[in-house]
């Protein structure tokens, strides 16, 4: 806990400890060790309360050498399987295999020295026919979509609003538990299928509702945990063999470049940049198991610790959320897993919008003044962030939410025409800033609310639609 920069959970077992046994030196130097890092990333001398202690850490994204549940995602099978899918929901689209620039590290154009821009392997959707301007592109219902929200009803399977008291069509609650209330039919019957059985009048999301403002964007990725975990007990199906969760890259970097010495002064290395928390990660998930009235020992196969790292590695960086209308707090969060198959890129072609259905249509306008629509063969550009902030701020985002600056030939072209610009000055400040985080974000900034623990700027990996 205290190598991935939980420092308050820690603490609190070191006092666990110390109650069972007084006096223990080993627990009281790291006692002190903890309150003396909690000080320094708190920026001050004075005595500080643990309750308010850091407690956000950050663990490695990675397929554990023992993950035998990831498919080949370039494979045939993989691809038939997939455009099966996408022939539901995206009739004119179709998924390939493509090649992105790579997400960048510390330059700012982003070219190699030879003036090539270094490219991986990725998923991508591509239109099978002509999709002329504002014409619907994909329209996906997802099992995981989940709410946190307390004020007023929402769908229990889309997250939509539920029909007013005395609405000629009401909502249409679970016959066992009746305060599991769905928009429609349709909705009720979905949820009985996916997920609802394993969850029904067991309470499993109050786990995660109810918590601190700070804790909002931590506790909707535990409930989307959550669904999948019901999903999985309802299905009787690994919760990585799930179809929703299955095909989703989840940033994952190879076991080597994970593997970096990590020392208890440094915090945990930049590579790192799987939010953990020991609620969220782990007691979190496990109560949740507890009242589904699963033994986790018995069935550790399919819900040990590190599936549940994989599955948040999968969401983290995939999930969108819709804001609350009132207070402006993330409300609902979902994965849509066909959706996420389309691509970023800073000057998309088309553009969403997520109501009870995840809707993609063809944008009526390009930043760049091209022909608005999407041409057979050509690739469907998606955006993940808000492409009206100026290119600093996207790639804070890239950097935060997918690990690397973006590569697009839009932030590629206004990152140089800033550097022209501001000349030496700018790309001092961005490389300082960006990319010497272990030291320099360390000392002046890691006390930012903000801030995750190994410098790189919170984006809580949510997407929100306004
Ligand atoms: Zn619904
Ligand atoms: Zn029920
Ligand atoms: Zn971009």
């Amino acid at each position: 806990l205290l190598l991935c920069g939980c420092l308050k959970s820690a603490h609190e077992f070191c006092e666990r400890g110390l109650e069972k046994a007084p006096g223990d030196e080993e627990l009281k130097q790291a006692q002190e060790y903890i309150v003396n890092l909690a000080k320094r990333r708190l920026k001050t001398d004075a005595a500080v309360n643990a309750e308010d202690f850091p407690d956000q850490g950050l663990v490695r994204r990675e397929v554990y050498p023992w993950n035998d549940y990831e498919p080949d995602r370039y494979s045939k099978e993989t691809l038939d399987f997939l455009n099966e899918e996408l022939a539901k929901v995206a009739p004119k689209c179709v998924a390939l295999v493509t090649e992105l620039p790579t997400l960048g590290d510390e330059l700012l154009t982003g070219v190699d020295a030879d003036g090539t821009i270094p490219t991986n392997k990725q998923l991508g959707l591509f239109a099978r026919e002509d999709i002329a301007p504002m014409e619907t592109v994909l329209l996906e219902i997802s099992a995981l979509t989940v709410n946190n929200s307390q004020v007023y009803p929402l769908c229990d399977a889309c997250s939509s609003e539920l029909p007013d008291v005395g609405d000629e069509q009401q909502g249409v609650p679970c016959e066992l538990c009746t305060e599991t209330v769905y928009c429609s039919q349709e909705c009720h019957d979905f949820a009985m299928e996916t997920y609802h059985t394993a969850v029904c009048d067991r309470d499993v999301d109050g786990i995660a509702k109810n918590s601190h403002q700070r804790e909002t964007a931590n506790m909707l990725h535990l409930l989307l945990l959550g669904r999948a975990l019901a999903m999985s007990e309802t299905q009787q199906i690994h919760p990585l063999e799930l179809k929703e969760v299955k095909y989703i890259w989840g940033d994952f970097l190879p076991t080597s470049s994970n593997a970096v010495p990590s020392s208890p002064q440094a915090g945990p290395p930049p590579v790192w940049t799987l939010p953990f928390s020991f609620r969220a990660n782990i007691t979190g998930p496990l109560d949740m198991l507890e009242k589904m009235e699963v033994d986790v020992f018995a069935d550790i196969e399919k819900y040990d610790l590190w599936i549940f790292n994989t599955l948040y590695s999968k969401f983290r960086g995939t999930a969108s959320a819709r804001v609350n209308k009132l207070d402006g707090r993330p409300e609902v969060a979902a994965v849509h897993p066909l959706w996420c198959l389309a691509n970023h890129d800073c000057d998309p072609n088309v553009q969403w919008e997520w109501g009870m259905r995840m809707k993609l249509w063809a944008r009526d306008r390009r930043i760049d003044g091209r022909a608005p629509g999407v041409l057979k063969g050509e690739e469907i550009m998606n955006h993940y962030c808000d492409i009206e902030l100026p290119v600093q701020e996207r790639r804070e985002w890239a950097k935060g939410s997918l690990g690397g600056y973006c590569m697009c030939d839009r932030c590629r072209r206004e990152a140089k025409e800033e550097e022209a610009a501001n000349g030496v000055a700018a790309v001092v400040s961005m490389v300082s800033d960006m990319s010497i985080a272990n030291e320099i974000s360390r000392a002046h900034e890691l006390s930012a609310a903000n801030e995750q623990p190994n410098g790189v700027p919170e984006v809580n990996g949510i997407r929100q639609a306004s």
